[in-house]
């Protein structure tokens, strides 16, 4: 990943609790007690946020392959005569559920957070990156619900390893293996990764406040 700001976020961009407080005290004084009218309650108004304690993001990231890097994926060290390129660890598949999740809060993106310019995220292991994003959505009270991700990679074959990253990436995440999810593809030999030139991956991420 590449950061393209730096910008701190602004006091506009912090906590919305005063909304969903809002929509549960509407919900709490409502005369009617039909499953219809309880749903229509929890509607987004324009302008704003919806009010929903529960959110998706999505992430993709890209890195390029390299000699004389080892390679590190969902948190793990896999055995391969190429690296990928990076400031920290490069783990592609890490950066990506990264993404998701901070889109899913609306925090901006890893590089906003984590410039790769900053000396303390220079061959980072990027857990620590993925456990500082759990604390970041927490702190606005948000809980993963699970992850889904895909790697698209020509070589080495992934499927082996991925019990692995699930086991590695749940319990930085603090949530159970069954709630990650990891694919692994090829691209049918088409494009940068087809070419070997790289490893891309993809990443959704639900996440939820309170008891939603
Ligand atoms: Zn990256």
């Amino acid at each position: 990943m590449k950061p393209n700001n730096t910008k701190p976020i602004s006091n506009s961009e912090q906590s919305n609790s005063n909304s969903v407080q809002s929509n549960m005290q509407y919900q709490e004084t409502s005369t009617s007690s039909s499953a219809q009218s309880k749903s229509n309650s929890a509607l987004p108004s324009l302008g704003e946020g919806s009010g929903v304690g529960i959110r998706v993001g999505m992430g993709f990231d890209v890195h390029r392959f390299v000699e004389g890097r080892d390679l590190w994926l969902g948190g793990i060290k896999i055995e391969c005569d190429k690296g990928l390129l990076g400031h920290s660890d490069a783990d592609v598949l890490i950066h990506a559920i990264c993404d998701a999740l901070l889109g899913a809060a609306n925090m901006r993106d890893i590089g906003y957070h984590f410039p790769d310019t900053a000396n303390e995220t220079l061959n980072v292991d990027s857990k620590i990156l993925l456990k500082k994003v759990i604390d970041l959505i927490g702190e606005r009270g948000w809980k993963v619900v699970n992850i889904d991700a895909t790697v698209c990679a020509e070589r080495p074959k992934l499927n082996p390893h991925v019990p692995a990253m699930k086991a590695c990436l749940a319990q930085v995440m603090g949530i159970s293996e069954e709630d990650v999810s990891i694919k692994a593809t090829t691209t049918e030999r088409l494009g940068y990764t087809g070419r070997e030139e790289g490893m891309s991956a993809y990443a959704v991420a639900l996440i939820a406040k309170g008891d939603s």
